[in-house]
């Protein structure tokens, strides 16, 4: 398994090079014959591997799998990412990724899994999250700050994502108050993020992103406004790249989060995107709902709503934000 990754990882950064079966060998200290099999363990995988002689061995293409030799082949992060538990399938990659936490697994770990079979979303709802169509992954951070500091990082993350969707889609893609992202105004990725905490002492958060890449349609419900990568842009886009652009831009950011412990250096990049930016806005507040205009976020994260008579500022967390007429 680990020869099988590594290769993987030598022929990517070839960067569509040969690399001559000695050379493997040699690396590897074993025979010929070794490394065939672990080629040929890589084309069972779905690998197109170009063998020709005298030159050595060519990667050509690649599958649309989300495991941890995939991944690992493709990261360039420092921390993000470092420890990668991959599944076919689970409950919930935040569930897992909690219990990751409880047995000290370190900052960094990420859990990637082909499909969800009790996929959440804030405040006990459901994600669809259908097999080999979507990401869903969570990746475990243990900030040393100020747990009331914690929920921006849901707005970090949020921008992440936009980046990196639109790095490798080249479509644009919009951020909806406070971590939806959204192209043409649909739904294409969730972020639920759950923080273990005491009142002065975080011990673990973990951050959950679904992204609905292949789907060519959703469950009824649903339809209205949620859409895919594919429903969107018309093309199928390889999963794994969608994931290490999302961990790279995430490093960045929250390394910037983590200077000021708010938003002042993001907050620009996110207005920028921010798809309720001078829209009418509906915020369901429980106890008392109200519309007004949306202006773009404070330094603390928070929805700067314009009313009639007021201006207002609207904390992540309780409540949802839906435009006048739709869903933006
Ligand atoms: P909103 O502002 O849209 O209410 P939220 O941030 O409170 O969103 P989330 O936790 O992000 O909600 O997502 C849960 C909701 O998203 C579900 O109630 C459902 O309506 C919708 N949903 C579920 N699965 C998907 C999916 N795969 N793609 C898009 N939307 C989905």
């Amino acid at each position: 398994m680990a020869m099988k990754r590594e290769i993987l990882q030598i022929l990517r950064d070839s960067d569509g090079g040969y690399v001559s079966g000695q050379e493997l060998c040699n690396k590897f200290g074993v025979s010929r014959t070794a490394v065939w099999k672990a080629i040929g363990q890589l084309k069972d995988a779905g690998y197109e591997i170009e063998a020709v002689q005298n030159r050595g061995y060519r990667l050509m293409g690649a599958p649309d799998v989300i495991d941890a030799a995939e991944i690992y082949s493709l990261l360039k992060t420092e921390w993000a990412g470092c420890e990668i538990d991959y599944h076919e399938s689970v409950e919930s990659t935040n569930t897992r990724a909690k219990e990751l936490a409880e047995d000290g697994r370190p900052e960094g770990t990420l859990v990637v899994s082909n499909q969800q079979t009790a996929g959440r979303g804030r405040r006990g709802r459901g994600w669809e999250s259908p097999a080999g169509d979507g990401i869903f992954m969570t990746l475990l951070i243990k900030p040393n700050i100020n747990p009331n500091n914690a929920s921006m990082i849901t707005l970090v993350a949020a921008l992440a994502v936009a980046r990196a969707i639109s790095e490798v889609t080249g479509e644009q893609a919009q951020i909806k108050w406070p971590n939806d992202i959204v192209i043409n105004g649909k739904k294409i990725c969730g972020i639920l993020t759950e923080m273990s905490a005491q009142f002065d002492y975080i011990s673990h958060i973990v951050i959950g992103i679904g992204i609905n890449v292949h789907n060519a349609g959703f469950p009824e419900e649903l339809s209205e406004m949620a859409s895919s990568l594919f429903i969107e842009c018309k093309k199928h886009f390889h999963r794994a790249d969608i994931i290490v652009s999302t961990l790279k831009y995430f490093e960045k950011y929250y390394a910037n989060f983590l200077e000021t412990e708010d938003l002042s250096g993001l907050m620009e990049d996110y207005n920028e995107i921010l798809v309720n930016r001078g829209n009418g806005v509906k915020v369901l507040d429980e106890r008392e709902p109200f519309e007004g205009k949306a202006m773009g976020i404070t330094k603390r994260g928070e929805l700067i709503v314009d009313t009639w008579e007021s201006r207002r500022l609207v904390s992540s967390g309780e409540v949802s934000v839906r435009g006048i007429y739709g869903y933006v």
